[in-house]
């Protein structure tokens, strides 16, 4: 069955860890051996001969980079046009992927259209699949004043998200507080005007209720879990989900072993032992689906490439490819067919269908 994963950090491992992501994952982690200067550094679980491995044939992937002002310790640019750069040589590494028939961009519905025809017909199994992209950016301080919105439209982007970890030139995001910058709600309107794709995740709460207030434009969390479940702000709330839901949202879970457990010590748990399994994402699931009444709001947003590897993901995945386990596992789970389908690839096609003119 064909999966779409709403959350990849790809052009950021190419050339912020030097991975050609054109080989697979095994090739990649033997590279590696021996290199200390990444935590996960061997143990990377995404590849694009992976994504088609588990018939992941759309994605979304991001552009990312931080600006950090003095006296912020967190790893970034010291200015908005060095991190503007950054994402422009992630854009540039897209498109060369793209140049040799690896990844195709998706900026409209009919390419939308066209791209999963191509991955639902089986008698091109054999075929070498170009994996589809939808653009976004993680954490907007990057774009160096609001006509760059425009301009990144232009090339392709489709969501912003407006905050990452920490300071934000537009919203603070996951380990701050607070509300959007003035400038932070001058970029939604910019971004409403575009009708592009807003991503709640890594929003503050005092945030979250902001955008959901004043932005009218289609609205996403790309990848988050539920905080009923493992309490902390990087997740959502209840009432979050709620509204969520209320705006026809979809919400991608993330498979970074934190988020799926309430123990997790960072740097020192083990996935095993702690028994984080995928279906660990299916209680988060679940809990949205009680919410909601039905099964229209959940999908993937897996972020496996998210600065983190297998030290940090379900214990019974190898690879990004096993994220095909996800339909057994909700079968077991008591998740009719049409159910598993919006999981695995249904509501963001729905979804991406209605927001991509
Ligand atoms: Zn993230």
């Amino acid at each position: 069955m064909l999966i779409v994963d709403a959350h990849l950090d790809l052009s950021m491992n190419a050339l912020e860890w030097n991975r050609d992501l054109r080989i697979p994952v095994s090739v990649i982690r033997d590279r590696e051996n021996g290199l200390t200067d990444k935590l996960d550094r061997g143990k990377g679980m995404v590849s694009l001969p992976g994504l088609r491995k588990g018939n992941i044939g759309l994605v979304v992937a991001t552009q990312i980079a931080r600006y950090v002002a003095p006296g912020n310790s967190l790893p970034g640019w010291h200015s908005p046009e060095q991190a503007w750069a950054q994402t422009q040589g992630q854009l540039a590494w897209y498109k060369a992927m793209e140049e040799i028939g690896e990844m195709t961009m998706i900026r409209n519905r009919e390419e939308l259209e066209r791209h999963v025809d191509l991955w639902m017909k089986a008698d091109v199994s054999s075929l070498h699949k170009p994996i589809g992209y939808i653009l976004s950016l993680e954490g907007a301080d990057s774009l160096v004043e609001l006509s760059y919105v425009e301009r990144a439209y232009g090339y392709g982007l489709r969501a912003i998200g407006p905050a990452h970890y920490g300071p934000g030139r537009y919203a603070p995001g996951t380990g701050a507080t607070g509300p959007f910058s003035r400038q932070g709600l001058e970029l939604l309107k910019e971004m409403q005007r575009m009708s592009m794709i807003l991503d709640i995740t890594h929003l503050t709460d005092e945030a979250f209720w902001q955008a959901i207030d004043l932005y009218q434009g289609p609205i996403w969390a790309s990848h988050h879990n539920c905080r009923a479940l493992v309490s902390h702000q990087r997740q959502l709330t209840d009432e979050q989900i709620k509204a969520l839901i209320d705006r026809d949202a979809v919400i991608g879970g993330v498979l970074d072993a934190w988020m799926l457990s309430e123990d997790w010590v960072r740097g020192s748990s083990d996935p095993l032992a702690a028994g984080v399994s995928l279906g660990r994402l299916v209680d988060h699931y679940d809990h949205i689906c009680q919410l909601a009444g039905n099964s229209r709001h959940i999908a993937i947003g897996s972020d496996l490439d998210g600065m983190f590897g297998k030290e940090q993901s379900p214990y019974d995945m190898e690879t990004i490819a096993d994220l095909s386990g996800l339909e057994g596992i909700l079968r077991q789970r008591g998740y009719e067919p049409g159910d598993i389908a919006n999981v695995l690839h249904g509501n963001w096609l729905r979804y991406l269908t209605a927001v991509l003119s």
